[in-house]
Parts: C-alpha cells; sequence; structure tokens
C-alpha cells in the first residue's frame, strides 16, 4: 500500500527511503491543493461580480493583476491562517461589491499590499500595469501603517500624509477603506491589544471618512464592528436582546408593511419594501443620548421603499406621491420628516424620511428613495459619479472634494494645527442657510457668518464688517442656524483681524485667514528688516550674523524671522540700536560683567 501510494510521487526524497516523509508530503500536496481550489474559486466570485456590473468587461487586467499578486504573496499566511491572498481578493470584491468600482480599482485592490509586504516596488507595478494602477498601489502603500503612532505628532503627519494621498486620487481612499472594512471583518484572529487599537482607528477615521464620502452602509457597519471590539460586552448584550426581540418584529413589520404594499401595487409603481434593523452600535448610542433603556428606543425597525421612478415625472414630485399614500395609510409624526430629496445632504445623500405610527401606535420610520437614490446611499462617490451627465451643477460632495484640494494646496505648516482643522470639517454636520436671493447653501454646524462670507467668496471673507441675519445686524462672530437667511456686509478698508481666527470653525475659512497672516507677517518682516538693515548702515555696520545675534540677545528674541517681524509690527524700540553698537569700552565691559554673572555673584 505504502509502495503504491509513495510510487505516485516520484520525488528525490524517495531515496532517502523515508515513507513517513511520503505521506507527510502527501497530505502537505493534498492540501495546497485544496487551498489553490480555494483562491481559484474566491477570484471566479470576483470576476463573476464584476461582469455582473456596468462597468466595462476588462477581465484579462484583472485576471493579470491577481496572478501577479497571487504569485508575490504565494506561502504567506494571514494571522488566520488562511492565504495571504484571500485578503486582497477580498478587497477587490468589496471594491466592486460594496463600492461599485471598475478594473481599475479592483486591479489595484488585488495589488495593494504586494508593494508593503513582498519585494516588488513600485516601479515593477508601473511596468506590469501602468501609471494609474502604480500611483494608487504606491498611495496605499504610504498609508499603509496605521494612523495612530505612539506620538501625537506622528499620528498627525500620518493622517495629513492619508489626507494628502487622498486628494490625489480618491480610488485610494476608497480602496483604503475597503481594506480596513475586511481587516474590521477578521479582526477576531488578532490579539486584544491590537484590536483595540485598530477598532479606535477606525471609529475615530475610517467611519467618519466613509460618512463622508457618502458610503453610509460601510459606515454603519464599520462604527459596528469598533464599537464590538471597544465595548463586546455592551456589545454582546444588545446583540442578545435583538436576537430576542426578533420574532415579534417579524410578525410587526408583515403586519405594518402589508397595505404599503398593495398601495404601491395599486399606484402601478415597480418597488422594493426592505426592512432596517438598527444596529448595536446606533441603538447603543440613542440609549446613552437619551438616557433611556433597550426597550424605548422605539425605531430599532425601519422601512425602506425603493422605487423604480415613472419616467414622465420627477423623483423628488414621485417621492411625494408615496409620501402622501403612506399618510393615507398611518398618521405622519409631524415633528418627525426629513427632507433630503429638495436639499442633498453635502455627502450626497438623498431620501425622504417620514415617521408614522404603525399597528399598536408603535411609531416606525419609513425611508423613500427612488433606486438611484438608494445606489447613491448605499455606495456613495462611485455612485454618484456613475450619475453624473457633466451638465448638472457641481454636487455638494464635489465641493467638499475640492475644498479639500484647496485646502491641501496650502497646507498648514504644522500638522496638528492641520488635522484640528480637518477633523472639524470632517465631524461637524451642516446647517442650510439662505442667501438673500434665496440659494440655499450648506454649512458646518457651528458656523459663524465670518464663515458664511469665506464661503461666498475669500474677498468677501477678508472685508467682512458684519452681516444681517434674518434683517437684523449682528457681528462676525454671530452663530448661524438652520433656515437663517445671511446677508454679508463688506468694506473695502476692512482686513483681517487677529481674533478673527477664534471666529470661525470651518477649514475653509481658518486656511484663508491663515494664508492672509502669513502672507501679511512676511510682508511686516520684510519692512522690519529693511528698517534694521538702515540703521546697521547708518552706523557703518553691516547686516551680518555676529550683529543680528547681538541683536537677538538684547531684545531677547530666538528667531531672526521674529526680529525682523517685531521690528515691522514697532514692538521694538529700535533706538536701542545705535546705543548698543557704540564702540565704547564701557559698554562692551557692562555687557562682559552681566555675562558671567557679575551682578549676582551666585557662581562663585
Ligand atoms: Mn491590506
Amino acid at each position: 500500500m505504502k509502495e503504491q501510494e509513495a510510487g505516485l510521487y516520484p520525488l528525490p526524497w524517495r531515496g532517502f527511503g523515508g515513507f513517513i516523509h511520503a505521506t507527510t508530503m502527501q497530505k502537505q500536496e493534498e492540501i495546497l491543493s485544496e487551498e489553490d481550489k480555494q483562491i481559484q474559486q474566491e477570484f471566479e466570485a470576483l470576476v463573476q461580480d464584476y461582469l455582473a456590473t456596468n462597468h466595462r468587461k476588462k477581465v484579462e487586467l484583472i485576471t493579470k493583476a491577481f496572478n501577479f499578486a497571487n504569485a508575490a504573496h504565494k506561502g504567506i499566511r494571514r494571522r488566520s491562517g488562511e492565504p495571504y491572498i484571500m485578503h486582497p481578493l477580498a478587497v477587490a470584491r468589496i471594491v466592486v461589491n460594496e463600492i461599485g468600482m471598475g478594473s481599475t480599482s479592483i486591479s489595484a485592490a488585488l495589488l495593494h499590499d504586494v508593494v508593503e509586504d513582498t519585494d516588488y516596488t513600485v516601479e515593477d507595478i508601473e511596468n506590469l500595469f501602468g501609471k494609474k494602477i502604480a500611483q494608487i498601489v504606491d498611495g496605499l502603500t504610504k498609508i499603509s501603517g496605521g494612523v495612530f503612532g505612539s506620538q501625537a505628532s506622528s499620528q498627525a503627519e500620518n493622517f495629513r500624509k492619508l489626507i494628502l494621498t487622498m486628494s490625489e486620487d480618491v480610488r485610494v481612499i476608497l480602496i483604503k477603506i475597503a481594506d480596513r472594512l475586511h481587516n474590521m471583518r477578521t479582526l477576531d484572529s488578532m490579539p486584544p491589544a491590537k484590536q483595540y487599537k485598530i477598532a479606535g482607528e477606525t471609529e475615530y477615521i475610517y467611519a467618519p471618512l466613509a460618512h463622508r464620502l457618502g458610503l453610509f452602509r460601510i459606515k454603519t457597519e464599520l462604527e459596528n464592528l469598533s464599537f464590538k471590539y471597544e465595548h463586546p460586552e455592551t456589545f454582546k448584550m444588545l446583540e442578545e436582546k435583538l436576537a430576542v426581540d426578533e420574532d415579534n418584529r417579524n410578525r410587526f413589520y408583515q403586519e405594518f408593511s402589508k397595505p404599503i404594499d398593495e398601495k404601491l401595487r395599486e399606484m402601478g409603481y415597480k418597488f422594493e419594501l426592505k426592512a432596517r434593523i438598527k444596529t448595536a452600535y446606533s441603538i447603543w448610542n440613542k440609549m446613552s443620548k437619551h438616557n433611556i433603556p433597550f426597550e424605548e428606543v422605539y425605531d430599532i425597525l425601519a422601512m425602506r421603499i425603493i422605487f423604480e421612478p415613472k419616467p414622465d415625472m420627477s423623483e423628488q414630485s414621485q417621492c411625494w406621491m408615496i409620501y402622501s399614500a403612506l399618510t393615507s395609510i398611518y398618521r405622519p409624526h409631524p415633528e418627525r420628516i426629513r427632507d433630503w430629496v429638495s436639499t442633498p445632504k453635502a455627502n450626497g445623500y438623498e431620501a425622504l424620511h417620514v415617521t408614522v405610527m404603525g399597528p399598536g401606535g408603535r411609531w416606525v420610520e419609513v425611508q423613500i428613495r427612488s433606486v438611484r437614490m438608494d445606489d447613491i446611499a448605499e455606495r456613495g462617490v462611485a455612485a454618484h459619479w456613475k450619475y453624473k451627465t457633466g451638465e448638472t451643477d457641481e454636487s455638494e460632495l464635489d465641493k467638499w472634494l475640492r475644498e479639500i484640494k484647496e485646502i491641501l494646496k496650502h497646507p498648514e505648516p504644522d500638522a496638528i494645527d492641520f488635522m484640528d482643522t480637518f477633523k472639524l470639517n470632517l465631524f461637524a454636520s451642516e446647517i442650510f442657510v439662505f442667501t438673500p436671493k434665496g440659494d440655499i447653501k450648506t454649512i458646518a454646524q457651528g458656523a459663524s457668518a465670518l464663515d458664511f462670507a469665506f464661503m461666498l467668496h475669500s474677498d468677501i471673507g477678508f472685508h467682512c464688517i458684519g452681516a444681517k441675519v434674518n434683517h437684523k445686524l449682528v457681528p462676525l462672530s454671530h452663530k448661524l442656524d438652520s433656515g437663517d437667511q445671511v446677508e454679508i456686509l463688506t468694506s473695502k478698508k476692512q482686513k483681517p483681524q487677529p481674533e478673527w481666527e477664534d471666529y470661525v470653525v470651518t477649514a475653509h475659512a481658518k486656511a484663508r485667514l491663515g494664508e492672509w497672516f502669513r502672507r501679511e507677517n512676511r510682508r511686516t518682516a520684510a519692512r522690519g528688516k529693511q528698517k534694521i538693515a538702515e540703521i546697521l548702515a547708518g552706523l557703518n555696520l553691516e547686516m551680518n550674523n555676529t550683529n543680528i545675534v547681538r541683536l537677538l540677545n538684547h531684545y531677547h528674541i530666538v528667531e531672526p524671522q521674529e526680529l525682523y517681524l517685531r521690528a515691522g509690527q514697532e514692538a521694538l524700540n529700535l533706538d536701542d540700536i545705535p546705543k548698543l553698537f557704540k564702540p565704547k569700552g564701557k559698554n562692551v565691559f557692562t555687557r562682559y560683567l552681566k555675562l558671567f554673572g557679575g551682578g549676582g555673584g551666585q557662581d562663585g
């Protein structure tokens, strides 16, 4: 028997006569081929996913990227024990299925860890796959380290790197989010300390980024997974409560949805009704925010109506028609209507949310969306571009991305400042305000009249003297509320004042003011330097290092730049200079004494 088996494998070790070895090797071969099959299956699933999309069918490119990555990661395993390539494959599937991107991004996702983890370089990738894919892989490699290092400054620097890379090509960040999502889904195999760190980073950086990019579903999952690892006990408790409640919930949903289903059919719509269950994280959020027990969170169950719009009417009107059909069945809550149809959110989200009273007096939120709106809500940016016709206005999302790029063109010299400024905008939610002409504008919550001025135009910001909010005169620092009508007042004579930096919260206004003050300081310093040079010239002295150091010591200033600036601001008494440089022994002697502790003598 053993003879026969071994005979199937005419391998060199047979010569050593070790049949026990033979059996071991054979098992290994079986495992390997089983794994190869698993890898192959996953790749074929990816290709199927891709072929089911509307993208061009560039299967060859994807196959090439897969073969290359597969060979490069050969023999390497993830901590979970599975072959490494299963990770890039999973990331690529998220990229196509959950974000909706095409062959370039899929290939970059397959290759995303090759440069980081193997001996291949970005140049190798460029030679084989071209510049674009190489650039994306390069971006992903640059931000591969954790955002949170051990020191505050390196965290900030990494965060800035992340955002800089993102601004070069938004696909970098989309693939990075897919990468993070898969790592979060498989976080179980990591040691707890690492789980905690990765979960924190996800909650702090990646969930808000996903939110900003309109990847609503992914954002929700990232938050929920972070919560799972940061508060494992609470998470488990809530999951159990949700499971217990499931049968009840299903029965209720059946009863609630039946008349809606009938009514929409009657109206001749093609549609889908979906039950949406709140995640443990979002239930917990609500419980802690309103200080209520699980049983009092009434919107655990929500319903989504996704309809195919009829051709001869705007999607917006059809949302409202469905709204009135719905509210003819169930009574709406008067204060719980959210219209993201007339005014989409800054991240591109569109839908009509209404809360109605269902059977047994239970409040249920219903979200009304067209197929297109649903696609945008689920997949964010990628879907957004898919529907963009070119003639339409720049979307809020495009505006946001443009603003980020603008900020990055003039980055703050201090990375921590930059991070704070940026984070502020990442986390802030928006309010709506109106211009005197009735145009609606979106701006960060907590924004002041001055922020709004800067949003209209930098020059309006620089020359802003005040504003009229709802026809009443207010100061620059006045905080705006949603629905305010805002008119900005300007004067040519006005210019930015130092305290303005405390009045603004938006990254845009902060960046513009920062730039202005830096430019102004440069001018003032140049003036100051000129003044000092003139005084020195009058004393027949040169503007050399020795003389500058003497001035610095005299005024107790460390940096020459600071000296020039303060001279320019007329904050220094420059009449000191001739005295200081008077070539008299007495002066030198006094300084000599001072230098060596002549007055105190404590050094003995
Ligand atoms: Mn990865």
